[in-house]
């Protein structure tokens, strides 16, 4: 499949602090816009329907698999989420960079159906680091935390199938790293022949 704007996919364990970090790159760059997930998990605080994800019943779910409306899913900690073709299509109609903030299994799937998408793995500065942040959040009770810490052991084990890694020890350096890759791959010549078609034309070089 062809997508005629940049793909990154943001990969990390639970607590690196994958979600801050993309929060903030898309607060700094309008051009990058989310992909909406869809979730057979319960809403969490202030999430909302449609913003963060699309919250749907586990048979909603069955229905969409059977229907091949997944470009990827992926069960995560008991859990079904999947990157739907009409999120995809949506950010293909405005033209913008789409970031998915997804698991290893569905990055993976993402690099099978998109041979251009570039995928970050994220990882926390140390285990003692990682637990704290865990711990620190409060949002979940120490078995669950055992869980991700466990899931995190295996997850990070795979950061060698992904073509950049940023340790986040320092958040705005970790951004700055992040923000970075973004830029970066605006410039690469398949990159700017689809954002620049006029100049290359312009210049007879197409
Ligand atoms: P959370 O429940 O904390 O929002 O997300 C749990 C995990 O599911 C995170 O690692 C997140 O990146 C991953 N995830 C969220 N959406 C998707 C998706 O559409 N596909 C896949 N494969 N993983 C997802």
């Amino acid at each position: 499949m062809d997508y005629p704007g940049n793909i990154f996919v943001v990969s990390a364990p639970s607590g690196a602090g994958k979600s801050s970090l993309v929060k903030a790159l898309l607060e700094l760059d309008s051009h990058v816009r989310p992909s909406i997930s869809h979730t057979t998990r319960a809403p969490r605080g202030q999430e909302k329907h449609g913003r963060e994800y699309y919250f749907i019943s586990p048979q909603e779910f069955d229905a969409m698999v059977q229907a091949q409306a997944f470009v990827e899913w992926a069960n995560v900690h008991g859990n079904r989420y999947g990157t739907s073709k009409q999120a995809i299509a949506e950010r293909v109609a405005q033209g913008v960079d789409v970031v998915l903030e997804i698991d290893f299994q569905g990055a993976m799937q993402i690099r099978q159906a998109f041979a251009q998408a570039v995928l970050i793995f994220i990882l926390p500065p140390s285990w003692e680091e990682l637990r704290a942040r865990l711990e620190r959040r409060g949002e979940d009770p120490p078995e669950v935390i055992e869980m991700r810490l466990k899931n995190a052991a295996q997850e990070m084990r795979q950061v060698d199938k992904f073509d950049y890694v940023i340790i986040n020890e320092l958040f705005e350096r970790a951004l700055f790293d992040l923000k970075t890759i973004v830029h970066a791959q605006r410039l690469k010549y398949a990159a700017q022949l689809r954002a620049r078609a006029e100049t290359f034309k312009a210049l007879h070089i197409i």
